[in-house]
């Protein structure tokens, strides 16, 4: 538990005359009942002064940035970082923030992005500092800013993207006025760097409740300028041909893929096979035809996908890793199609998995996952084919490590075949 720790850490700063609060997501986490090893605070104490006492009290200290006035600090199974209070105006050409030391630590939370993010537990003492809501906003559920959204999201216009990300993690509604101002202000999103906009990203993908922050970013227009593959798969809805709402078919499938996490050799939140979820059908608007009869169909755009799939990431400034693990995912996401009709022989099964090589896990997960359809029989017979198929896999693995287990042959045989 953390109180033990935070008036250890509260007393040490009183005794050198510097105050001391716990702040942002600590704080936030314990009164929703969720305590966890990562304790951030916010103190009186210029860098150096906070380095001095943390080097007494800890294992060991590093630099986080002291410029940005931050010490990082670990002690046995805490992670603490210490961060000088800030007072941040913004560049008006760049926006970036330009940091300058505080000295209250009402000052200090003025500027933070969200209400349930501004409170802070004042140490020693543990006297708890609300000034903006932020207990009512967690009971209630809702992400609000602490001053207007607008002057907010003009300070920074990344907090669009963490409004959508803090919904998807802690299951909140985004007020209607943050949401107001994040439709008004969409475009404010493109002066914000590809590698900011991408980490928001990946937690909100990998988050308990992607389809949440999903539906904000589309719903606003900020996914038009971040992940615009994703509402163009809004196709038109129709009663007789559903589906052809590929968007709908695409949260779906990210939320299969979620329950079949479970089975990857991690087990945890796995952002490749989501993203690759999310992208697995993005060459599908542009590979559409439209049939005589008023059917869509659409044609090879595994291939298309992919190649959207890595320009969209490589913008983003994902990793190589990243990059070609999801477009080889959404390239693979089709061929197992081809095995319900005809058999495939063995060599075709080897193929298949030699094809996906380490993503062999994945694609399991995604093509199940992408086994959705109204008609539920169709669905299971689906799935039960898929079974087929990774049984076999499993068989052929099988003989193949009992083949390499097999005794080579000695010397004198070989020396018999040979005939010498
Ligand atoms: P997690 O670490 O789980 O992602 P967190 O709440 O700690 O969640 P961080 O991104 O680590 O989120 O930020 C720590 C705190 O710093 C936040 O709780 C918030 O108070 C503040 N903060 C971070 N980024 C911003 C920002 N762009 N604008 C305003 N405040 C911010
Ligand atoms: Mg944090």
């Amino acid at each position: 538990r953390i109180g033990p720790v935070i008036d250890e850490l509260g007393a040490l700063f009183a005794e050198a005359g510097h105050e001391l609060a716990l702040v942002g997501g600590p704080v936030r986490d314990a009164m929703l009942g969720r305590q966890h090893n990562d304790l951030d605070f916010t103190t009186s104490a210029r860098p150096d002064d906070t380095e001095r006492i943390l080097k007494k009290w800890g294992d060991g200290t590093w630099d986080m940035g002291r410029d940005f006035g931050t010490i990082g600090c670990r002690k046995g199974p805490w992670q603490v970082e210490v961060t000088t209070y800030r007072s941040e105006t913004y560049d008006p050409a760049s926006r970036n923030p330009d940091v300058s030391f505080g000295d209250s630590l009402a000052g200090d939370l003025v500027r933070r992005d969200f209400t349930v993010n501004a409170m802070a537990v004042r140490l020693p003492g543990r006297e708890v500092v609300d000034l903006y809501g932020g207990v009512v906003d967690l009971a209630t559920r809702v992400i609000r800013t602490p001053g207007t959204p607008e002057s907010s999201f003009s300070d920074d216009p990344l907090r669009m993207m963490r409004a959508a990300r803090f919904a998807a993690q802690l299951g909140f509604d985004v007020a209607p006025e943050v949401v107001a101002a994040m439709t008004e202000m969409a475009d404010r999103i493109a002066i914000i760097s590809a590698e900011r906009v991408r980490d928001e990203l990946v937690k909100l993908v990998t988050a308990p409740y992607p389809r949440k922050g999903l539906t904000l970013l589309v719903d606003t227009g900020l996914a038009e300028r971040v992940l615009p593959e994703l509402p163009a798969l809004q196709l038109e809805r129709d009663e007789h041909h559903r589906h052809k709402d590929v968007y709908e078919h695409t949260l779906t499938v990210l939320e299969q893929t979620m329950d079949l996490e479970k089975r990857l050799p991690g087990g945890g939140p796995d952002f490749v096979a989501r993203f690759a979820a999310l992208m697995h059908d993005v060459g599908k608007p542009r590979t559409r035809r439209f049939v005589d009869d008023g059917t869509v169909t659409f044609h090879h755009h595994d291939v298309v996908g992919a190649k959207l799939t890595r320009k969209r990431m490589q913008a983003l400034k994902f990793s190589n890793a990243d990059i070609d693990a999801v477009a080889h995912l959404v390239e693979l996401h089709l061929r197992f199609h081809g095995y319900g009709s005809g058999e495939w022989t063995d060599s075709a099964v080897r193929r298949y998995v030699r094809d996906a090589g380490d993503q062999l896990d994945r694609l399991h997960l995604l093509t199940r996952a992408d086994c959705t359809t109204r008609n539920r029989r169709k669905a299971e017979r689906l799935w039960r084919t898929y079974d087929a198929l990774e049984e076999r896999i499993d068989r052929l693995a099988a003989d193949e490590e009992l083949a390499a287990l097999r005794p080579a042959l000695d010397g004198n045989q070989i020396m018999a075949i040979l005939d010498l």
